[in-house]
């Protein structure tokens, strides 16, 4: 029987702590009744540095229920998308499989079934995804959704409509370990391990409790963490323009020329214009291919896995 960990983000949740623990062991329950996970699956909250009692709570907790709630104290603030690391490469040494879900319990719980039942089924990836947006404000929706689409326009491969909340096998959390870079983008890290993905589908519903932790600042921060993270394209786009600006500096040189001979114009415009255009592409050209030399370096310092080996046939 497989053995499930829960790893749970926590970051300032006093007030939705009791309720998320009961809510996830509830799960753990259930399915430890219909055989379906090991008896002593876990839920592991991490601390993510709070400044409320957060982490007391926790230890309250797993006093109450050793075996059933673990927990993983930070020592500082280091955001979502670290602490949830930090969660999911603990957990994967205590356990077989993992679903990782934030403590607001806006993400359905009753889906977790679902992705055990297709990580039985030899999925090694289960992708949480919002088939509904009801909930959101408009401002929200359109802002994650428009997100989606730079992305995608940007080259990174993500699941639309996917956070985090998300199964993951221990063989896919051993090859992400692998990953070793700090700009972290779980989510457009998770399609680059490889292995049989899917997706349940769920409807995102409110906060139980407290408020958001992502407000727009931090939510910007991500975006463009993803986009500069995962692609150089924004460096290929300035080395575009400076081509563009090039070509451009051509067809200007003729429309001044054609001024000049027809001798329709200021002394002097025409040396102007055509210096501006010239000067102003070839900046642009040079700073584009310093650019990708940057970039290419950038790629390499990550250091990433170039691939994922799942299986060699020898006698
Ligand atoms: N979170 C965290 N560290 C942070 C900010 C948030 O661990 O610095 C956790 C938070 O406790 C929650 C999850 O990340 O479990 C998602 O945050 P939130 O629900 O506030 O984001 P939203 O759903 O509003 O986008
Ligand atoms: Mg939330």
């Amino acid at each position: 029987m497989d053995r499930l960990a829960i790893v749970v983000p926590c970051y300032n949740e006093e007030e939705v702590l009791h309720i998320a623990a009961d809510a996830l062991r509830a799960v753990l329950d259930d399915l430890i009744a219909k055989n379906k996970i090991a008896q002593d699956s876990f839920v592991l909250f991490v601390n993510d540095g709070s400044k409320d009692k957060t982490w007391e709570l926790i230890e309250q907790e797993h006093q109450t229920h050793p075996t059933q709630i673990k927990g993983v104290k930070l020592a500082g603030n280091v955001g979502h998308q670290f602490a949830l690391t930090a969660g999911l490469l603990t957990a994967k040494d205590m356990a077989d499989v993992t679903v990782s879900i934030d403590a607001d319990l806006q993400d359905d719980v009753n889906v977790i079934e679902q992705m055990i039942d297709k990580f039985h089924e030899g999925k090694d990836i289960v992708y949480g995804v919002r088939s509904e947006r009801k909930t959101d404000t408009f401002f929200k929706r359109f802002t994650a959704q428009s997100f989606y689409k730079v992305m995608a326009m940007m080259g990174v491969k993500t699941v639309y409509n996917h956070a985090d909340f998300r199964l993951m096998s221990k063989r896919a959390l051993e090859h992400f370990a692998k990953y070793e870079e700090s700009n972290l983008f779980l989510r457009g890290m998770m399609p680059l391990i490889g292995y049989e993905t899917d997706s349940v589908y769920y409807e995102r519903k409110e906060r139980v409790a407290g408020e958001s932790k992502y407000p727009l600042k931090k939510m910007l921060a991500l975006a463009f963490d993803g986009i500069t993270s995962f692609s150089i394209k924004p460096i290929t786009l300035i080395t575009g323009l400076g081509i563009t600006i090039v070509i451009c500096c051509v067809l200007a040189a003729i429309y001044a020329l054609v001024s000049y001979f027809t001798g329709n114009v200021v002394p002097g415009w025409t040396s102007l214009i055509l210096s501006i255009w010239f000067i102003g592409g070839v900046q642009l050209l040079a700073v584009g291919l310093v650019g990708q030399y940057i970039g290419k370096i950038y790629m390499e310092v990550k250091h990433r896995p170039r691939y994922n080996i799942e299986k060699v046939l020898e006698d």
